[in-house]
């Protein structure tokens, strides 16, 4: 019996319940992934007990000689991961590593540019509920409504007339490539900085399948647990001129002490990236992402933009009359695991939306292959259809428990080479 099931039966309980549920359903959640064991037992470790307030051999506390090692040996591989001068891995998360970023090279009251989360945006980018929006004066781009994507020139003209301080690229749904050069262009022209966000995207941006901002951006914002494949967490690049106001700006700007456990974690997961193997791995994903979106087209969904280009779709289901709340709802009565997502001028209110995102990082890491993602296509079909029907539910639910017992959590092993 371990210590945690000993002591506290109900959390050991909730944690085998999470882990059975992993197991067993089909996880399509564009922004999960499931971690390698290095990186579990790296985020459950020791270094969790340690306060390291400061950086590397620059720390408010003494005993910092290990988690030292942990987060020197982070900021050496992610440099190295993304060509970038200067990196700090102290962000909590992907929302504190864009508020550094911002507060790095704008003040509060500056205009912010920055995409609408009902347009594929985050939250983070300027939205009224979040922090970003009420400390920024936030104004918000969006995709053509004719083919759902990013429009340059209407972004250019947004610029010229707001000049803003900050311009924010990144998405959280959106299928296409990002134009980096063009939006470094954009900001160059009227004097902004560009904060790009590629939480989404970093894995497929270190594995080269999709363009690097790093050349084209002033600070580059991420998280480590979406297409990384790391534990949760974020991380900001810099140019060398930014080094020192972003690390000031996370700690004691924004943070207390880091969590060096999940520091440490982070430098597994970067080395995984940096080991043979990651890039075959991102491109299964994005191969799996293909196939899962020529499925459900050829299946008659409507696809925001048409397809998609990186990791993850958004399925429009106005012309269904069916929600995405709907169809979250009985997709997951089937073990199919996917949010509801706003479509671009969705006319459902957030928490009902027309859509839903899928994305294929979680179900690749399992070992899952576009045969696959033509098997969940055809499920995801059949209970659309009748998403009322509890023995569709059913019927699909025993087909994806068969399929995916043949796929453990763990199957793709990184080869290390560090
Ligand atoms: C996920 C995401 C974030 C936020 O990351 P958290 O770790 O949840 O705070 C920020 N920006 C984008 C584009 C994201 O997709």
């Amino acid at each position: 019996m371990s210590s945690l099931q000993e002591q506290d039966p109900r959390i050991f309980e909730a944690i085998a319940g999470e882990r059975h549920r992993e197991l067993t359903t089909l996880e399509l959640i564009a922004s999960e992934n499931f971690v390698s064991p290095a990186v579990l037992e790296a985020a459950g470790s020791v270094m969790t007990n340690k306060y390291a307030e400061g950086l590397p051999r620059k720390r408010y506390y003494g005993g910092c000689e290990f988690v030292d090692v942990a987060e020197t040996l982070a900021i050496e591989r992610v440099t190295t991961l993304f060509g970038a001068e200067h990196a700090n891995v102290q962000a909590h998360s992907g929302a504190s590593a864009n508020l550094a970023a911002y507060l790095a090279v704008s003040e509060p009251g500056d205009t912010l540019m920055g995409m609408s989360l009902a347009h594929g945006g985050h939250l983070t980018h300027g939205h009224p509920v979040s922090l970003t929006g009420r400390l920024w004066k936030a104004v918000q781009y969006g995709v053509r409504p004719e083919d759902g994507r990013l429009d340059y020139d209407a972004l250019a003209r947004m610029a010229r007339e707001h000049r803003p301080r900050l311009i924010v690229a990144g998405a959280s749904a959106y299928p296409r490539i990002l134009d980096f050069e063009r939006f470094a262009a954009i900001a160059r022209e009227v004097g902004a900085a560009l904060v790009v966000d590629m939480a989404h995207i970093a894995g497929l941006v270190a594995a080269g399948l999709h363009p690097s901002p790093v050349p084209h951006a002033d600070l580059v914002t991420s998280t480590t647990h979406k297409t990384m494949r790391g534990p949760r967490g974020g991380f900001v690049l810099a140019r060398a001129a930014l080094a020192e106001k972003l690390d000031k700006t996370v700690f004691p700007g924004l943070q207390g002490g880091p969590l060096m456990h999940i520091i440490a974690a982070k430098a597994v997961c970067f080395g995984e990236a940096l080991g043979d193997g990651f890039r075959a791995y991102q491109r299964r994903i994005v191969e799996n992402a293909a196939a899962l979106a020529g499925g459900l087209v050829a299946r008659g969904f409507d696809l925001v933009s048409g397809g998609t280009d990186n990791h993850l779709m958004l399925v429009d289901l106005r012309a269904r009359g069916m929600t995405g709340k709907a169809a979250e709802e009985a997709l997951h009565r089937a073990r199919i695991t996917v949010n509801k997502n706003a479509v671009p001028n969705d006319p459902q209110k957030p928490w009902v939306t027309s859509g839903i995102r899928l994305g294929t990082p979680a179900l690749t890491t399992r070992g899952f292959g576009v045969e696959e993602m033509g098997l969940i296509a055809g499920w995801i079909a059949r209970i659309l259809e009748r998403p009322d029907d509890l023995e569709t539910a059913r019927a699909v639910g025993c087909e994806v428990l068969e399929v995916s017992s043949g796929f453990p959590l763990f199957a793709w092993e990184p080869v290390l080479r560090t």
